[in-house]
């Protein structure tokens, strides 16, 4: 009997251990499968993890492509940029944008319009096309109003702002998936177009592109404006430089022309005068003969007549003189006997001969005389018909109770005269004319007294002939001064 109780307690205490058993196996379980729904967490938030790594990994290789496809295009826009803006020569910029900057950009194909006079569009790049295919290009884009439209007003045209239609449009006729349209724009507006493109898929145009292009663009158009300004510039300095050398060359010939006139009139002057001369002199030798009654006795009216004769034939003889003067000293015929003077001793021997006509007028006669001007070198008789032509013409035109006054002052190279008189002065108008030949001031006194306009005319030459130079300084009703100087050697 102790049998079966023994085995049921084995029995027993094994089902225990199995129910203890089960029991510990279960918690175990449990815990098990709890470690594992952890392990799985985080499995997959490692997955997580790794999946934000590559995807952020990938984003960053993408900005750095982006920058780099930046950075290579603002370099080679700065290149571009430098090479185009150093030449003024319109023909030459398009030259220098060679086919290798616009692969620098990223672009395979590239196209440049520029407007002709006639604003009709011409290539003037091409990369990538066909002569036929430009041609089909530019009679498009002319056709279609709204694409030029856009650009005019400064818009840029690319495959990734276009509107769908216009997008397939360009697409098709640029034969490029990807593209940008950029105007040439310079002051006085768009003046072309640049066109970048690729056919490949995998390029996309991005903003910088755009940008990039647009200050291509802009660049072209700043280039393009200075040449024209440049060519506009040196046409019109060569436009006027050969207006300078026709005008150069008229007015040598008019010179020449002027010249040889001078010289026939002196000529035909001093033939003229040569040729009164001999009967002037006939006529006053007559009249001398008659007056001294060596051909019977003369009535006194005839005396009168033949006084007269010989008043206007010695006036005829001086103002023949006159002429026969200037033209020799113009035309270097004369020549100058130049001895050492004093030029005080001059104004002397003048004052003397004028003495009587100043008297008659009561004019007062002044002198400033610098006592030091040294000796000069002059034709003595020259000199002193200087002094009595101003002088003369000093009491001629200065009225009773005048003043006139002679100034004699040396500096290291010239003496400085000058001959001031309070009479009636000259007009201003007729200051310029004064020193002409026959030129004479239409006033009261001139109408009254004879004159012959070739005075002042004769001084000027026979300054000019001692090197120096003459010029008037007057105010009607005050008076005038008549200067010049002759050089001390
Ligand atoms: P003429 O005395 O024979 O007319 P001139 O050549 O000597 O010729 O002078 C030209 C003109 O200049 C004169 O007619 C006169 O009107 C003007 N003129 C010259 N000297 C004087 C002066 N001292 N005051 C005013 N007018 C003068």
């Amino acid at each position: 009997m102790e049998n079966p109780d023994i085995i049921i307690s084995i029995l027993s205490a094994i089902i225990l251990s199995l129910l203890i058993a089960v029991i510990v196996f279960v918690q175990q379980f449990h815990k098990s499968q709890e470690s594992l729904k952890k392990l799985k967490d985080s499995f997959e938030r490692l997955d997580e993890q790794a999946k934000l790594i590559v995807k952020t990994d990938l984003e960053l290789n993408k900005a750095q492509e982006e920058l780099d496809k930046r950075l290579n295009g603002l370099d080679a826009l700065q290149k571009t940029s430098r090479r185009i803006t150093t030449t003024l020569d319109e023909q030459e910029i398009f030259q220098r944008l060679d086919k290798s900057m616009i692969i620098n950009f990223g672009f395979e194909k590239n196209l440049v319009f520029i407007h002709d006079k006639t604003g009709k569009l011409q290539p003037r790049l091409n990369l990538g096309f066909s002569d036929k295919d430009v041609l089909t290009i530019i009679a498009q884009i002319e056709k279609d109003t709204s694409i030029i439209n856009t650009l005019k007003e400064g818009h840029t045209i690319s495959s990734a702002n276009a509107q769908h239609q216009r997008k397939e449009f360009l697409m098709r006729l640029l034969n490029s998936n990807y593209f940008v349209l950029a105007p040439i724009l310079t002051k006085n507006g768009m003046i072309g177009i640049v066109f970048v493109g690729n056919s490949a898929y995998a390029e996309t145009v991005t903003e910088s592109d755009e940008e990039i292009v647009s200050i291509l663009a802009s660049q072209i158009g700043q280039a393009t404006e200075n040449a024209r300004l440049f060519e506009e510039a040196f046409r019109a300095s060569q436009i006027l430089e050969t207006k300078v050398h026709e005008r150069t060359q008229q007015l040598a010939s008019a010179l020449e022309d002027v010249q040889n006139i001078s010289k026939s009139k002196s000529e035909f002057i001093s033939s003229v005068s040569h040729e009164l001369r001999t009967p002037l002199t006939s006529i006053k030798g007559y009249a001398s003969i008659l007056m001294a009654g060596k051909l019977g006795e003369v009535p006194e009216e005839v005396r009168k007549r033949l006084e007269k004769i010989n008043i206007h034939s010695d006036n005829l003889v001086q103002f023949i003189n006159n002429l026969l003067d200037i033209s020799r000293i113009e035309s270097g015929r004369v020549e100058m006997n130049m001895t050492k003077c004093a030029l005080a001793a001059i104004i002397e021997n003048v004052h003397d001969l004028l003495t009587p006509q100043l008297k008659d007028k009561n004019i007062e006669w002044k002198t400033d005389i610098d006592p030091n001007i040294p000796d000069m070198l002059l034709d003595q008789h020259q000199a002193e018909r200087i002094f009595i032509n101003l002088i003369s013409n000093a009491i001629k035109f200065t009225p009773p109770g005048g003043i006139i006054m002679v100034k004699a002052h040396a500096n290291s190279q010239v003496v400085a005269v000058t001959v001031s008189d309070t009479g009636m002065g000259i007009n201003e108008k007729d200051i310029p004319k004064l020193f002409d030949e026959f030129y004479r001031v239409d006033n009261e006194i001139n109408q009254q007294v004879k004159g012959t306009g070739l005075g002042l005319a004769l001084v000027k030459k026979i300054v000019e002939a001692h090197r120096g130079r003459i010029w008037v300084t007057s105010q009607l009703n005050k008076g005038s001064t008549f200067h010049f100087t002759l050089p001390i050697q």
